[in-house]
């Protein structure tokens, strides 16, 4: 696989070397030189799949012969859970991809990447400095979590994650390291970025990102997507819309890979109030304006670092953005949308599912086939939902092991030589 620097078009590198670097020159995203469709009968046979087999099969497409020959054990081991498809409400179907260890969809790319990682860092330390607005860090930490050789950084912003995400992140200890920052989230992706940019520290302590920069976790987030449709009944797979809770855009960007591939489909963009993208969808100006805490708040990020490889990816397919269907809600739209469907049929949403079912609907169309991604699971936002729905939702095990334990900390301000010094000083 060829990938190059969406800022550096010289700046060349296969699958493994972009794994290994995480981000380009000049913070430049890697993006595939090109992407090669399935013929319609090849999307047939995949769809006829199992979902390891299947992955096994688009991702050794993608990343080619040469490289990983360890890929399909990697792919057995990280996807080892299912992805149901769970019919919300009449053409209304949720891909609920929280069943992995920490009940949230980055499961998949973190679980995919961490295992990457290990095939190639070829005897060499590596640390993981992430920023997570949530469930990013808690899907890294728990991936990363006992792997030789490997030390992970997760900085995340103060009261700004859910008590949950906070346990999910500060209670693995051994090589997870977690930092609370007084500040937001871009604040703390902009120390991430710093780090990169930092030539001697990030050499001295062989920095790699797991965040959605990280291609391994894109590609990895395509999969899902062809197993949506294949549990789809066999008359609802011609004309399928899927909704996609945005805040990076590292899923939507994944789902229209997929869509690249040859599976047929239309998306929209589903935003809270953060809406730096259908604003720019509406009026042609990008416009960031500061972040705004919201119910959905793995979405409360107001520079999503994916649209470059959204855009790059409509300009290299010829697609037009003005394809690209959109729609944002407020949190008191983000509750009416989750009250709405369990009055109408008893399902529960969480805020980020809420958004993408609510914002589906106002773009479906007759005889589309709509599918909106369960981004976490409810019990997540237990508090939220809790309040909101009036009823009570249990605690799966995987919450229920982690609540009664202590979290371990280092808390700082978003000052970079105090970051520095703190992993410098944990590394030795
Ligand atoms: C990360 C996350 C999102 C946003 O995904 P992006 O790839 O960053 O757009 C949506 N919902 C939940 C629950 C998340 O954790």
């Amino acid at each position: 696989m060829k990938l190059y620097n969406l800022k550096d078009h010289n700046e060349s590198v296969n699958f493994t070397q972009a794994v290994l670097r995480g981000i380009g020159h000049d913070q430049g995203l890697f993006f595939p030189d090109e992407i090669k469709p399935f013929s319609k009968d090849q999307i047939k046979e995949l769809l006829s799949l199992p979902l390891v087999e299947r992955s096994q099969k688009i991702l050794r497409h993608l990343i080619g012969d040469d490289e990983l020959p360890e890929l399909d054990d990697i792919v057995a081991d990280a996807f080892n859970f299912p992805a149901p498809l769970v019919k919300a409400e009449e053409n209304c179907w949720c891909l609920q991809l929280f069943r992995g260890p920490t009940l949230a969809f980055k499961d998949f790319g973190a679980r995919f990447l961490a295992r990457v990682l290990q095939a190639v860092r070829n005897g060499r330390h590596l640390t993981i400095l992430t920023a997570t607005s949530g469930d990013t860090g808690a899907a890294v930490a728990g991936a990363f979590h006992g792997q030789n050789g490997i030390d992970v950084v997760v900085m995340y912003p103060q009261g700004k994650i859910t008590p949950l995400q906070e346990k999910l992140i500060a209670t693995l200890g051994g090589n997870v390291h977690a930092i609370e920052v007084s500040s937001n989230f871009d604040q703390c992706q902009d120390l991430v970025k710093r780090a990169f940019d930092d030539e001697d520290f990030r050499t001295r302590i062989g920095l790699n990102s797991a965040n959605s920069i990280n291609i391994a976790r894109l590609l990895a987030q395509v999969t899902y997507y062809f197993e949506a449709v294949a549990q789809l009944p066999s008359d609802k797979r011609d004309h399928v819309v899927f909704s996609v809770p945005c805040g990076n855009f590292g899923d939507i960007t994944a789902g229209l890979i997929a869509r690249a591939l040859g599976l047929e489909s239309r998306f929209v963009v589903a935003c809270n109030v953060n809406d730096t993208v259908p604003r720019y969808l509406s009026t042609g100006k990008w416009e960031p304006r500061p972040t705004v805490q919201t119910l959905s708040n793995a979405m409360d990020i107001s520079r999503p670092n994916n649209w470059p490889r959204t855009e790059a990816l409509f300009k290299m397919q010829g697609w037009k953005l003005s394809d690209l269907a959109f729609g944002s809600l407020t949190d008191a739209q983000t509750e009416d949308s989750m009250r709405e469907v369990f009055a109408k049929t008893g399902y529960i949403t969480e805020p980020h599912a809420a958004i993408a079912l609510s914002v589906l609907k106002a773009n479906l169309k007759e005889g589309e086939s709509g599918i909106f991604l369960g981004t976490a699971h409810p019990a997540k936002f237990r508090s939220d939902v809790e309040r909101i729905l009036g009823t009570r939702i249990p605690l799966p095990m995987a919450l229920q092991r982690v609540i009664g334990r202590e979290c371990h900390k280092y808390e700082m301000t978003p000052d970079y030589d105090e970051l520095k010094a703190y992993v410098l000083q944990t590394l030795e």
